[in-house]
């Protein structure tokens, strides 16, 4: 949630900008990438919100923690069904936001958040 009425907030269902798919259409972050049919998983990222603890590192090759800036990344953004369990566990176990989580994995084929999903409806808990 936003004091910030300029800023967008797509884990609050209460602000229009959310039920508007023009402006806020999940598969559009990051459409840029291989064919969903090969890769039909993505990952939403809020680095800002990383506290660097590397448990996704630990659960997952696809993430790395760099330990200059003490700040974890994905190898990939796109992810087969093969690499689904790895990442999955990275983002149910990241700790950040209070245990919600900072890694978001999304079906590109539905728009929904297969993980963590906090609120266990789909929805996309990012809140940049
Ligand atoms: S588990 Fe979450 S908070 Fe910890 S390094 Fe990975 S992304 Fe950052």
């Amino acid at each position: 949630m936003t004091d910030d009425p300029e800023r967008f907030d797509a884990g609050d269902p209460d602000q229009a900008v959310v039920d508007d798919p023009e402006q806020f259409d999940p598969d559009s972050i990051g459409s840029e990438g291989p064919p969903v049919a090969e890769k039909p998983y993505k990952i939403l990222f809020e680095a800002n919100k990383c506290i660097g603890t590397g448990r996704c590192a630990e659960a997952s090759d696809n993430w790395e923690l760099d330990i200059t800036t003490g700040i974890a990344a994905p190898v990939s953004y796109f992810i087969g069904e093969d690499e689904l369990a790895e990442n999955v566990d990275a983002a149910e176990l990241c700790p950040a936001k209070k245990g919600d989580g900072v890694i978001h994995v999304i079906d590109r084929r539905t728009g929904e958040e297969v993980a963590p999903d906090p609120a266990g409806d789909g929805s996309i808990s990012v809140d940049w």
